[in-house]
Parts: structure tokens; C-alpha cells; sequence
């Protein structure tokens, strides 16, 4: 049995082969094609097929809803809004295709054993890339809302009346905490360049990643007052900042009347399998829904 997981992301592609046990077996890198989901699917296909051995089944990460039972997914980073996208991939890959949101499935990768979330019960999760996509699990199950629509963490409002999100709203905490802004207060830089040189004490690029922080910390400080969870995970992309990025976070946090800085300390916590969780996930969601239907 060989599991194939992809994490479709609004900039890279990750797909990856695995054993039963969920061993990594193979993975490949490349850039996300983002013309329509025909396109998707067929770089999909593309992908398993150059693959050393064939997968049995796939499971797919994408950022964005996923609804069901309608199969309807709407990702304002893909531009893809009522698509049933899991039909068209089943379509173009001749194999069973499970869906799912992909910080669902990076949160379940994070609950695997030694993943960061094992043994969990109360766990946010937010993944920092090209958007911001997020995951609860509540009294250790994942909560997915009525029609699996839920933990859209991007898109609660830090800036009222602030910058138009893809979601259609304004002001969302995505416009503000995703790579994105990273790049555009540092003038330019990419993000995973600003992150490298703020580790290695670029005055510059450690001020664009503060106060990028800061507008991390509002979210935080604003999910953990909702949730009060045992932890908050940070992983995609930023997450690959890892201490300074906490450090920098936790320099602005506000002491209020429910916590203060040393509360948030102890539950803010990077993704163990950082940038890899959502294909690893969505490997692991594959295996649990398809292989036990
Ligand atoms: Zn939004």
C-alpha cells in the first residue's frame, strides 16, 4: 500500500509517497499551478505518474474550504470559488481522492506520535504562508463546523476597514499576518530571505520581522482568549523562522486581565513537521477515511 499526500499551496506543491505506517518514501517540490483546477489536477497526475512507485490512494490538501457533503471548495488563494475539486482530481488521477482543507491536515499530522500536538486535546493551529489557514481541535477532535467549513483562522477581522481580503471581507488578520506582509515590510524581500537574514542579525530584516509579529501576536492573543488552548501551533511557511519568530511574537503580547506574556509562552509552540505537516496530513486523512470506509 502506498499513500500519496499533496499540499497544494498558493505558491509551492508539495507531494510526497508514503508507506502504510506513513513513512515518507519520496517527495517532490514544485511551483503550484494555478490556471483552474483541470490544470491542478493534471500536475497532479503528472507527479504520481514520474513517481518511482505507484500510489494506491491520494489524499490533497488545499487552502480553503472544504464543504460537505457537497464536496464544494471555495480558496480565495487559488481563486477557486464552488469548485468540486476532489471529482476533477479523482477524474484525472484513476485513483480514490480524499480532500481536505490543508491546515486540517497539517493539524493532523501535528497529532500523529511525535508530532507537536500529540496527546493534545485543546490545540489552535495556524499555518503562516502565502495566506493563513487554520485548525482547532476541541476535547481532542477536530472541529469542522456543520458543514466541515469551519476554523477559517485567516479571515477573522484584526483591521477594521483595512486591506481588501480575497475572501471578499476587509481588514482580515490574513492581510496582515501572511508571508505577504512579511515581504511588503521589508521592502521587497522574500520572505524566506527575511527570515534567514533576521536569524543572522540583519538589523533591517529583524524591524520588518517585528513588526510583522506584532500583527501575529493580535491573532494569538485574540484566539487564545476564544479557545484557551494548550497550544498554539504555528506552521507553513514563516514557521520556518522559528525561535526569533516566537521571541519576536511574544514581545508583543499585552498583559490583559486573562493572561500575559508567560501564559502565551507556554502554549505558542512550532509545528514540528514545519513545512511539511499538510502533505504528511493529508497522507494520514487519506488513510483514515478512505482505507476504513
Ligand atoms: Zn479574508
Amino acid at each position: 500500500m502506498v499513500i500519496a499526500g499533496v499540499d497544494i499551496g498558493g505558491t509551492n506543491l508539495k507531494f510526497g509517497l508514503f508507506d502504510e505506517e506513513l513513512n515518507c518514501i519520496y517527495t517532490q517540490l514544485v511551483h503550484t499551478i494555478r490556471a483552474d483546477t483541470v490544470a491542478c489536477a493534471k500536475q497532479i497526475r503528472q507527479l504520481l505518474d514520474d513517481a518511482p512507485c505507484k500510489a494506491d490512494i491520494l489524499g490533497a490538501g488545499v487552502p480553503g474550504a472544504v464543504f460537505r457533503p457537497s464536496g464544494r471548495v471555495n480558496s480565495g488563494n487559488l481563486r477557486w470559488a464552488g469548485v468540486n475539486f476532489g471529482r476533477t482530481l479523482e477524474d484525472a488521477v484513476g485513483i480514490k481522492v480524499w480532500i481536505d482543507n490543508d491546515a486540517q491536515a497539517a493539524l493532523e499530522a501535528e497529532t500523529l506520535p511525535g508530532g507537536s500536538c500529540w496527546g493534545l486535546k485543546d490545540v489552535v493551529y495556524l499555518t503562516l504562508g502565502t495566506g493563513i489557514g487554520g485548525a482547532l481541535l476541541i476535547d481532542g477532535k477536530p472541529w469542522r463546523g456543520h458543514d466541515n467549513g469551519a476554523a477559517e483562522l485567516g479571515h477573522f477581522i484584526t483591521h477594521a476597514g483595512g486591506l481588501k481580503c480575497s475572501c471578499g471581507m476587509s481588514g482580515c488578520f490574513e492581510m496582515y499576518a501572511s508571508a505577504g506582509t512579511l515581504v511588503r515590510y521589508s521592502g521587497g524581500t522574500r520572505a524566506r530571505t527575511v527570515l534567514d537574514r533576521a536569524k543572522q542579525g540583519d538589523k533591517a530584516m529583524i524591524e520588518a520581522l517585528d513588526r510583522y509579529a506584532g500583527e501575529v501576536a493580535l491573532g494569538v492573543c485574540s484566539l487564545y482568549m476564544i479557545f484557551r488552548p494548550e497550544a498554539i501551533v504555528l506552521g507553513g511557511g514563516v514557521s520556518a523562522g522559528g525561535e526569533i519568530l516566537i521571541e519576536r511574537i511574544l514581545r508583543h503580547i499585552e498583559p490583559c486581565y486573562n493572561f500575559d506574556r508567560s501564559t502565551i509562552e507556554k502554549v505558542l509552540r512550532l509545528a514540528k513537521g514545519r513545512n511539511d505537516a499538510g502533505m504528511v496530513g493529508a497522507a494520514a486523512l487519506a488513510k483514515r477515511n478512505l482505507l476504513n470506509a
